[in-house]
């Protein structure tokens, strides 16, 4: 075998694999080593919804595990404040689900931002027009179980009620922002569309987070379930972090790091009585 003192990027890829055969080789058993390694050299970016939560006919009727409120507090601590939610609701939303804890945080895909857990909510942009929010709910009237969202700067149509709404809806949204064309996009999630300020999204919202004291040069992490997560999971990876993907409607199992909710809130809860193992695991 032929030695060379200075092996090539990809040689010296080959060598760590073959070295490293029976080390964990996956996605998630190489940011659960980086997170045990050392916490405080990561940032933890959360979804909510399908993430934290699990999925509800209607966003109003989801339901906070037991125990989530004091997980995410110990989370804090271990993370020494490096832990942000990043959703596609109104954060205004998000601190009712959560209430009473607050947390630095990313709502409406970008479209707002809490740089401190003490702070205001900032909104990005500007909010939707009057006329595309009233079409929208033209739309949710007539047709029985859609339901449309207005969200400041941003609007979701949710259709779980009405699944076979689907093409119907999504030519009404292509008709109204032919209006405004260049000034929002549509993101297709899980039985619903969102409506999203153009150049906004989860990723945006990551890399603005990620420039805050507490995340500053550190892994990124974010755990998300849906299309609109996969931004953010960009920007993650991009700055040598993890994206880490939850099963569900969107992501098959096989090629999703976490099968639901339950067991994101486990691994959760497996990093933080790590560091505090005098302290009862919140989970089973
Ligand atoms: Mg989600």
């Amino acid at each position: 075998m032929i030695k060379t003192s200075n092996p090539s990027p990809p040689e010296a890829r080959r060598k760590m694999v073959s070295e490293e055969a029976s080390a964990p080789t996956t996605r998630l058993s190489a940011c659960t080593s980086s997170v045990l390694a050392n916490p405080r050299a990561c940032a933890l970016f959360l979804d909510m919804d399908g993430t934290l939560l699990d999925l509800a006919p209607t966003p109003r009727s989801v339901r906070v595990p037991d125990g989530l409120l004091e997980l995410l507090e110990r989370l804090m601590i271990v993370f020494n404040g490096a832990v942000a939610i990043i959703t596609g609701r109104m954060l205004a939303e998000a601190d009712l689900i959560l209430s009473p804890m607050k947390l630095i945080a990313s709502g409406v895909h970008g479209a707002e931002l809490r740089r401190g857990r003490d702070l205001e909510i900032e909104r990005v942009t500007a909010v939707l027009p009057d006329d595309f929010v009233e079409a929208m709910q033209g739309v949710a009237r007539r047709i029985p179980g859609v339901l449309a969202e207005p969200k400041g700067p941003g609007l979701a149509i949710h259709y779980r009620l009405a699944p076979d709404a689907e093409t119907l809806i999504a030519q009404e949204l292509a008709s109204a922002l032919e209006r405004h064309a260049g000034v929002f996009h549509i993101l297709p999630g899980k039985r619903l569309f969102e409506v999203v300020p153009a150049g906004l999204s989860k990723g945006t919202a990551l890399v603005a987070l990620s420039a805050l004291p507490q995340f500053r040069g550190r892994v990124p992490i974010m755990i998300g379930d849906d299309i609109g997560d996969e931004a953010a999971f960009a920007a993650a990876e991009l700055r040598q972090g993890f994206g880490l993907r939850v099963a569900g409607e969107h992501y098959r199992p096989d090629i999703a790091d976490f099968s639901g909710p339950r067991e994101v809130l486990r691994w959760l809860d497996r990093i933080v009585t790590h560091f505090d193992p005098s302290r009862r695991s919140l989970r089973a």
